[in-house]
């Protein structure tokens, strides 16, 4: 007999950690929470309906405490994510709002924190800013995750799942993802996530295939479906077709060995064929990053991006709490530098409790704009990065420096930190080298200028493009005109390098244009001293800069300064570049 075989469908979304994929779909979902009963509680009830919300509060906090002394060996280093949920679900905006709510309006306590979690998340989410962005997911989850307790309703124990398969779920909290036993799960797709959320950070440094932010991808994947997950380009294939099969087999395959060879190679130097040593840098955003970055043959972190420590807290962190943090990366890297970056925030969000009114807020009081506004923040950051700096080999980078009188008094900040802890006792490297991200296209016009202050550069292009070209960094509709390759960024990173070569000061790169290796020849070529990147990113671009001649890209440049469009650019090094890396070849477009 025939068997009629459902059509395949086709899922685009986020490509959060890359990889190949194909098993059967496990569908944890958030079912029970989403219909939320709104009824009236009379005055003699409220402080009942209040002590029934803390109960929840309380069953929640029970769950992640259990969650957290259970975490398998391999995952410890995530229990902190765990320890933020914890302290989240007492926090003011959500804790204090939904008791107020309840008293003052009346109504039952789901409804009261469906209400304030809502408004916590938009606010969230209102933040320009893509990791802060993604702040909202965690109020989301441990939202649901009081709702369930309140609601009564079960979630499914991942500890249960006894075969190998591809979760699927709305969202995966950190609890979530610490109990996966890592030999059963093959891959992760979720409704919702981006790309610096929990769970691909988490998917990346597992190196498991994940796609995200697919949005219908629970109400289109029932359970047992097959799935196909390409983490690389983000495609989710449900029930593929017998040939769609056959292809992604092979190509699961092909990328496995690409890995085993590049992981294989991936110590080596990345000294190009004319002999000089480039250094591939790792961006980490938490300390547990760390780990991949050597494994996968870093030599040092090129961009230590230190928002993280900052959110989802009632209070800012200590000058001890920060200083711990930043010792230990520094340890496990040293003698390898640490390239520590200042907050790098959006107004005055950081805090929990308060909201910020600014309308542009990416034009506004943001990253170095904030701390010079706020001493009483920057200055146990600044003292903490100094300290830190006696335990190893510290850089320390400034973001977004738009303007001459910025990094003078951001130096002369830095300068009375260090006369603090000359006073209180405390050791620090005299000579810790003061870095400036060119991430603005002011700072590239005065890079001469800023060149006097500083001992090295780094170029932030994914601030950079987007400042340019006006073009919002997250807006789909105008993702047309992001282009790296296009030429008003490569003359501005020419004009960037040229001029520190002349000023005797070393310029690094630490924007995702530099983990694409099909930009490596240009970057090689514009005399860009270090890259940094993703650290799974680094073993390709390492592998690439061996197969290049520093002299042969210096002499390619002067063909690249003649074309005028991206496209053109793209086109020039895909038919000079592309045999090289065959297996990455295919992703440039
Ligand atoms: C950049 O802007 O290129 C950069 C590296 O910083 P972030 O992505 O953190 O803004
Ligand atoms: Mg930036």
């Amino acid at each position: 007999m025939p068997i009629t075989k459902s059509k395949e469908i086709r899922l685009k979304g986020i490509n959060a950690s890359p990889g190949i994929c194909i098993g059967k779909a496990y569908l944890i979902g958030s079912e029970g929470v989403d219909v939320v009963e709104t009824y009236y509680i009379g005055d003699k009830d409220l402080q009942k309906e209040i002590k029934r919300f803390k109960t929840a509060v309380k069953g929640a906090k029970d769950e992640l405490r259990a969650i957290s002394e259970n975490v398998p060996e391999d995952l410890r280093k995530y229990s902190d994510i765990i320890e933020t949920h914890m302290v989240l679900l007492k926090d003011k905006m959500l804790y204090d709002k939904t008791i107020d709510t309840i008293k003052n309006e009346h109504v039952n306590a789901e409804w009261a924190l469906r209400k304030v979690a809502t408004d916590v998340k938009s606010m969230f989410k209102s933040i320009p800013d893509g990791y802060l962005k993604e702040r909202a997911y965690d109020i989301e989850q441990v939202s649901d995750r009081i709702m369930h307790n309140l609601m009564g309703s079960d979630r499914k124990n991942l500890k249960e799942i006894s075969k190998r398969v591809i979760l699927v779920a709305h969202d995966l909290s950190p609890a979530d993802t610490s109990q996966i036993e890592i030999d059963r799960i093959m891959g992760f797709v979720t409704d919702r996530g981006g790309r610096a959320s929990h769970t691909s950070i988490i998917a990346r440094a597992l190196e498991i295939p994940a796609v995200l932010g697919l949005e219908t991808a629970t109400s289109s994947i029932k359970n047992d479906d097959l799935l196909i997950i390409d983490g690389t380009t983000g495609i989710v294939i449900i029930n593929p077709e017998e040939q769609t099969l056959v292809e992604f087999e092979e190509r699961r395959i092909r990328y496995a060995e690409y890995k085993i060879a590049f992981i294989k190679n991936s110590q080596l130097r990345a000294e190009t064929k004319d002999g000089v040593h480039v250094k591939v840098m790792g961006n980490i955003e938490l300390p547990e990053e760390v780990s991949s970055v050597i494994d996968l043959g870093g030599d040092g972190i090129g961009l230590y991006r230190t928002e993280f420590q900052y959110l989802n807290r009632p209070s800012f962190p200590s000058e001890d709490q920060l200083f711990t943090k930043y010792r230990e990366v520094v340890e496990i890297m040293a003698p390898k530098p640490v390239t520590i970056r200042t907050l790098d925030i959006n107004g005055d969000k950081a805090i929990a409790n308060s909201s910020s009114d600014e309308e542009n807020p990416a034009l506004g009081l943001r990253a170095i704009r904030y701390c010079l506004s706020r001493p009483d923040v920057f200055k146990p950051q600044l003292r903490a990065i100094l300290r830190a700096s006696a335990f190893g080999n510290v850089r320390i980078l400034f973001p977004l420096i738009s303007s001459y009188h910025e990094i003078v008094e951001t130096r002369k900040m830095l300068k009375e930190a260090a006369h603090s802890l000359d006073s209180d006792g405390l050791a620090y490297n005299k000579n810790m080298e003061v870095g400036v991200m060119i991430e603005v296209p002011s700072a590239v016009t005065i890079a001469d200028l800023l060149a006097n202050e500083a001992d090295f550069f780094s170029i932030g292009t994914n601030d950079l493009i987007q400042y340019s070209f006006a073009v919002d960094r997250g807006n789909k509709q105008v993702a047309y005109l992001y282009r790296a390759l296009d030429p008003a960024i490569i003359r501005m990173i020419k004009h960037v390098s040229d001029v520190c070569k002349k000023k005797n000061i070393k310029v690094f790169m630490c924007g995702e244009m530099a983990g694409d290796p099909i930009n490596t020849p240009i970057l090689l070529g514009l005399g860009i001293d270090e890259l940094s990147m993703s650290p799974q990113s680094m073993p390709a671009v390492k592998s690439m800069i061996r197969s290049l001649e520093v002299k042969e890209t210096r002499s390619f440049i002067s063909e690249v300064m003649e074309k005028v469009t991206a496209s053109d650019i793209l086109e020039l090094l895909k038919s000079r570049y592309s045999n090289i890396l065959p297996e990455q070849a295919s992703l440039w477009k």
